[in-house]
């Protein structure tokens, strides 16, 4: 770093403040230094030129004049949700990775933001230090690449189902005669053309997942009877396979009928707010993986909550996931390596897309496992009250009324 400078004539670098004025200058990131009435103490080169300003014009100026955070739309961020305003009112401080800024020739940036007290702790801050990195390059480049997976997993959707049709026809008897041995060679085709065909779905939704074009219709979900008409709708696959399949609500298996007709059980009513077709994407991936990686034994859809949040799992008696592996479960493309993966298909992108449709909904989404014991995959969503479910779907009532329901997205019906 010091490797041009080395002319520093009289420079005296054991003078503490001429060396803090080298690493601050050179700093790539951009720091600056606030005072409690918001202006501007001292200023360094990188984030003088991020904000467009010169060192000395910016320096004693309000720093909300010089640092503009606005909306991806490039309209300035409301007054409460100033991270300056936040930080000296309450102490509050903020990191955040997707903010943008308007620089003073009026060029929108995205930047990585970060503002913290000067001295933690204290209720109402004395100085506080920004540190702003131009991050638009990256983004740029991000948003290159997931347009490219984006239109290329979009096209190539369609003649991959063009070739499962045709295989499907060839393995069909009544419009095709094969031997045998060419139908083994064919089902093994149909069998890759399919896991094709999902890999490029997913690979789409995940996409549009990360760069938040994710279609949701959100309204009011009773989740007890919403889970109960999905279990039914599940069930049969895993039936296929020898395995039960158990709907628990709280404590209580509501599979014993008999119980549940002679003893009075009042059922809670959960309300959740959230799109039917995105949370039963997210429960079928559950339940599909459920059933993918156990051979016998169960699976239990289970319910419950209290009155914050409301608690859906999918439960299995299968192989469990190792420890080690937990922590990535949710990441993109991860699977398990072991001997049951490689021999089973998949993409390693569903828990991915479950996790992205849940925090639509500010929910959570984790697993539990035990080696040999099984594995429990909870979602937790915020519950209405029943109060809030009733004003929200009046709300909705009204705006289908004046303004009519816009046609479901195609995606959802792909
Ligand atoms: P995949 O398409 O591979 O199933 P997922 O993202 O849905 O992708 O799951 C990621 C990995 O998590 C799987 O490859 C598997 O190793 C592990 N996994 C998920 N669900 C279960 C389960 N119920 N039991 C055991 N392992 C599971």
């Amino acid at each position: 770093m010091f490797g041009k400078r080395k002319n520093t004539g009289t420079a005296n670098w054991q003078d503490e403040q001429t060396r803090f004025k080298v690493i601050f200058d050179s700093l790539e990131d951009g720091v600056i230094l606030i005072d409690a009435e918001q202006t501007i103490q001292l200023i360094n080169p990188a984030a003088a030129t991020i904000c467009g300003w010169k060192i000395d014009e910016a320096t004693g100026v309000s720093v909300t004049a010089v640092v503009k955070l606005v909306t991806n739309k490039g309209e300035p961020i409301a007054a409460d949700a100033n991270p300056f305003e936040k930080l000296f009112k309450d102490g509050q401080n903020l990191h955040d990775e997707q903010l943008f800024l308007l620089s003073r020739d009026n060029k929108q940036l995205s930047i990585s933001f970060s503002l913290s007290p000067l001295v933690s702790g204290e209720q109402t801050p004395s100085a506080a230090v920004a540190i702003i990195r131009d991050v638009s390059q990256r983004r740029a480049q991000e948003q290159q690449r997931a347009d490219f997976i984006s239109t290329a997993s979009h096209e190539m959707r369609t003649p991959v189902a063009a070739i499962e049709g045709y295989l499907a026809l060839a393995l069909n008897d009544k419009v095709s005669t094969v031997d045998e041995r060419a139908r083994g060679y064919l089902e093994k085709a149909h069998s890759s053309t399919q896991h094709l065909g999902k890999l490029f779905q997913d690979l789409l939704t995940s996409a549009k997942a990360e760069d938040g074009r994710l279609v949701s219709h959100p309204g009011v979900i009773e989740i007890g009877s919403y889970l109960e008409q999905v279990t039914s709708d599940l069930r049969f696959a895993a039936e296929k396979k020898g395995l039960a399949v158990d709907f628990s609500v709280g404590n209580n298996s509501i599979v014993n009928k008999r119980k549940a007709m002679t003893e009075k059980i009042v059922k809670p009513l959960y309300y959740v707010y959230a799109d039917p077709d995105r949370l039963r994407e997210v429960i079928t991936n559950l339940f599909d993986n459920a059933v993918k990686y156990t051979d016998e034994g169960k699976i239990t859809i289970g319910l419950t909550g209290d009155n914050q949040v409301v608690q859906c799992s999918v439960s299995d008696t299968g192989p469990g996931i190792p420890a080690d592996d937990l922590p990535h479960l949710f990441q993109k493309f991860y699977r398990v390596d072991n001997s049951t993966t490689r021999t089973i298909g998949g993409t390693g992108l569903g828990l991915f897309i479950c996790k992205k449709i849940i925090e639509l909904y500010n929910g959570r989404i984790w697993v539990e496992s035990e080696l040999g014991k099984g594995s429990s995959f909870y979602i937790n969503l915020p519950r209405l009250t029943n109060q809030q479910a009733t004003d929200l779907q009046q709300r909705s009532e009204t705006a289908t009324v004046l303004q009519p329901v816009e046609p479901l997205d195609q995606e959802l019906k792909t």
